[in-house]
């Protein structure tokens, strides 16, 4: 493996105050860069001052979007650690979206050295606050300047990172759903279980209708039928039907979140009953009819877990245990969060230092 080169910034930014941190707003100091081509592979990896980077007018990510990212975070433990939850999985993940959108994979211990370098560099940008977190973002964009509808040539992996503030700044606050009749944000055989840009940029016209509707997410249906449930927004979903935890099965258009993931383990870990298999918004209403339909939430790692209160489904409106948040949803939140920030024991082994 190459020796990774660091530039250090001799200006280094002004901190933002943690009150006001929001999502994705500032930026730290540094960025890891490593550049591919069919020749040399991936190579020229370094660590240099963030900044804006020069792309050709014609590179093939401005015209296609051959692209893909992920979303991860460091937490501040205790006793000043840094702490990664999961990152295997997200490396993993990219890897599996550079397969779909025909990108080189990367070398899954060189990309985590890559991630785990740049967070010690930049380790001051880790909120003091143990609610707040440090947001990191690697991608991967098509750089070869050509037209042609194929696959890029040359490639360029960016890792950059953002102190982010706590979702919710005062406890878990349940949010209202639309069901998203209309549009859809994948279909079967397309790029639904890849994290890549074009998924993102098809959902925002659903996502800005539903919000002009007073309603903070769409909850999205199979592109088939439109009748099964997919994802809620950008997070995973799940159910609790009468003391059964539902969600819906991976099927190649669900993203495989990492908290998804995390929490089918926990909750098998307590002994509390949970399904992978399709649930159409039709038995989920006729659920909350009969009065069995306990709690629902959206799982991803910007909210860790969150509660939805209310759900429109065509003219039907329903509010899921009197619009608060249910006792599932807060133990998986509080446990989750505790383990991420080092607070709590880790009976799965998630933490990586
Ligand atoms: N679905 C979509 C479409 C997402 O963008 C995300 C966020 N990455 C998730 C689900 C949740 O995934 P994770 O738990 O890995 O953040």
């Amino acid at each position: 493996m190459e020796q990774l080169q660091v530039i250090r910034t001799n200006q280094p930014k002004h901190k933002p105050n943690e009150d006001e941190l929001g999502f994705g707003k500032y930026f730290s100091d540094h960025m890891f860069v490593a550049e591919y081509s069919s020749e040399k592979g991936w190579h020229d990896s370094r660590i240099i001052p963030y900044g804006p980077i020069s792309l050709d007018p014609s590179a093939m990510v401005l015209h296609y979007g051959q692209e893909v990212f992920e979303g991860m975070k460091a937490y501040r433990g205790a006793e000043g650690d840094i702490i990664l939850f999961r990152p295997d999985m997200n490396i993993r993940r990219m890897n599996r979206s550079c397969d779909r959108l025909g990108i080189p994979q990367v070398e899954p211990e060189w990309l985590l050295q890559a991630i785990s370098k740049l967070v010690e560099i930049d380790h001051d940008w880790i909120p003091q606050r143990v609610e707040n977190s440090l947001y990191i973002r690697p991608f991967i964009i098509a750089t070869e300047p050509c037209l042609g509808v194929r696959a890029s040539q040359e490639y360029k992996l960016i890792i950059i990172t953002s102190p982010v503030g706590a979702y919710y700044s005062s406890g878990l606050a349940p949010v209202s759903i639309y069901v998203e009749d209309q549009y859809v944000r994948a279909v079967r055989g397309g790029t639904g279980e890849a994290k890549t840009s074009i998924n993102y940029a098809s959902s925002i016209k659903a996502q800005e209708e539903a919000k002009r509707q007073g309603y903070s997410q769409v909850l999205w249906l199979d592109g088939v039928e439109q009748r099964y449930i997919e994802e809620v927004g950008s997070m995973n979903v799940f159910f609790k039907v009468a003391g059964e935890v539902i969600t819906p099965e991976l099927n190649g258009s669900i993203l495989p979140g990492v908290t998804r993931d995390s929490v089918i383990m926990m909750l098998k870990h307590w002994g509390i009953p949970v399904t992978e298999r399709k649930i159409s918004v039709e038995e989920l209403f006729e659920a909350h009819q009969q009065g069995k339909l306990e709690e629902a939430f959206g799982t991803g790692t910007a909210a860790v877990i969150s509660p939805i209160g209310a759900m429109k489904w065509e003219e039907q409106s329903i509010e899921i245990n009197g619009g608060n948040t249910g006792e599932i949803s807060g133990r998986l939140y509080d446990t989750i969060t505790g383990i991420q920030q080092g607070k709590l024991a880790d009976p799965l082994n998630w933490r990586h230092l």
